[in-house]
């Protein structure tokens, strides 16, 4: 489309770009749907759910209309299971270990699982109750998916629990990372309202370190679960990352999904720099925003790639071009510091490294420009290493570490989940595996105090 034509597209119609792409089943799709469950005995996709929800009889109750049954069956395993629905690999996961796949195509676990909570939330349903007060107090840091499946399970054991979190609003990256157009906001903070309505206190704008002293947590709480995520995106550390049109790409993402959309990349060429699902968010986010083209470049090849197969189809459906096996030298800007194009290597591949994957290295006097108007960083996340260490807690590189099983770390009196254990080259971080350590943390803090084995 022509420049000036692009440039008469409204914020409107940028806006309903991010409205969400997916459509749930109608009711009758989700019944017949659920009707070709097979309610195999001893079920594989409920083995290849990291939070065990019990698959089968969530749809059999679906398929005999009881959603108010199905979604307590989905939440109570997943205290974030309205947005797994929405969110998880579901190819890679239950949906891949589906007998069906077998002789036909397998059941569409993720669609039904979003039907039932959808309907929870249409009808604005309390799916649980608060425990008996026990009298002992947790603090949490962090309000994602780890730290809110953890307050959740705690406050039905009744503890009184009080989240801290450094954002305005609770949800983490389901409320500010995850982009909208695969995860409504509305579905994050319902999942909060979930866990305030069991008194859960939540103290938002509250970052601990900073405005909260981890000494003041320690005096005044019982145990202390350590659910903080990631941080931003890390430093290129290359020339020109301060040059106007470079960003981080989850603040780019979270601008979008704060109602801060804008018009400033129609008609623009948008170079992405990483190849993991924050990459593609951002290059998806960048076509939407009116982006003439955008282009991923990944210093490997499409294989060693984190991203999820369905983010990556999404990406070249939106129209994203992929460089494989090359690295950005220098971000080059114009006289007034405006980004105009990035100066690239052309990599190859060297040994594999202890994850497996090979090293990529720059293939010498290959180097050639990428015009560009606007740069996204997405090479992973930063650790909160100060918060760590000022917690007095072992960690290697900013990575907290823990007993595997009841997830304690080095002080008997914190436990660790979520984001803030994921070591790397283990893939891309998933919302379902916080949501799973959440409920191991609460379990194995609830053991502390009682001696009782809680179902994991
Ligand atoms: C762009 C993007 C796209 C993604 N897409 C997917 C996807 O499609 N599917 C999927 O399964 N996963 C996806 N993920 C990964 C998933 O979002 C994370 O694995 C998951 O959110 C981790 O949950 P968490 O609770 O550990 O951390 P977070 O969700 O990061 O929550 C941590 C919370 O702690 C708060 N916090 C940090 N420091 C402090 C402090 N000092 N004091 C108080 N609060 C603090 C933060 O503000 C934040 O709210 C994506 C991640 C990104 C970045
Ligand atoms: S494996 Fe497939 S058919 Fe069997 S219970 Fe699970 S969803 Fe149903």
């Amino acid at each position: 489309m022509p420049i000036e034509k692009l440039q008469r597209i409204s914020l409107m119609d940028l806006e309903l770009n991010f409205q969400e792409v997916e459509q749930g089943f109608t009711n009758q799709e989700a019944i017949e749907e659920a009707n070709r469950c097979l309610y195999c005995y001893d079920a594989p996709c409920i083995k290849a759910c990291p939070t065990g929800i019990d698959i089968p009889t969530f749809i059999k109750k679906i398929a005999s209309d009881n959603l108010l049954g199905s979604s307590k069956t989905i939440m109570s395993s997943n205290p974030v299971g309205a947005s797994c629905a929405r969110v998880c690999p579901t190819e890679e996961l239950c949906e891949g270990a589906c007998v069906l796949n077998h002789s036909t195509t397998p059941i569409m676990i993720g669609k039904l699982q979003r039907f039932a909570t959808d309907w929870a939330i249409q009808n604005d349903r309390t799916l649980f109750e608060p425990g008996i007060p026990n009298g002992r107090k947790v603090a949490i840091i962090g309000a994602g998916p780890a730290g809110l499946s953890a307050a959740r399970e705690l406050a039905r054991y009744g503890y009184e629990v009080t989240i801290f979190e450094a954002a305005e609003k609770a949800g983490g990256l389901n409320t500010y990372g995850i982009v909208s157009f695969r995860l409504p906001q509305r579905i994050s903070y319902w999942e909060v309202d979930q866990v305030k309505k069991l008194n859960v206190k939540f103290l938002t704008n509250a970052k601990i370190g900073k405005d909260i002293s981890v000494q003041e947590l320690m005096e005044n709480f019982d145990r202390i679960v350590l659910a903080a995520g990631m941080g931003h995106v890390p430093s290129l550390d290359i020339e020109g990352e301060s040059l106007d049109g470079v960003h981080d790409a989850i603040e780019f993402v979270k601008a979008t999904k704060t109602g801060k959309v804008s018009n400033h990349l129609i008609g623009k060429r948008v170079v992405v720099i990483g190849a993991g699902n924050t990459a593609i968010d951002g290059a998806n986010c960048s076509v939407r925003l009116g982006a003439e083209n955008v282009k991923i470049l990944y210093r490997r090849t499409a294989e060693e790639m984190t991203a999820y197969d369905f983010e990556y189809e999404f990406a070249k459906m939106d129209g994203v071009e992929f460089r494989w096996l090359t690295a950005p030298k220098r971000i080059i800007g114009d006289e007034n510091g405006k980004v105009i194009g990035v100066e690239c290597y052309k990599m190859k591949l060297g040994e594999p490294e202890s994850d497996g994957r090979c090293w990529p290295i720059a293939v010498e006097g290959s180097e050639y420009v990428i015009p560009a108007d606007a740069v996204i960083k997405a090479i992973g996340q930063t650790r909160h290493t100060d918060l760590i260490e000022q917690l007095g807690i072992d960690h290697r590189g900013g990575v907290v570490q823990v007993n595997p099983e009841t997830l304690q770390t080095s002080n008997p009196k914190i436990v660790a989940c979520g984001d803030i254990i994921f070591g790397k080259g283990k893939g891309d971080a998933m919302v379902v595996t916080a949501a799973q350590q959440g409920k191991m943390a609460a379990y194995a803090l609830h053991k502390q105090f009682t001696s009782v084995d809680s179902p994991v």
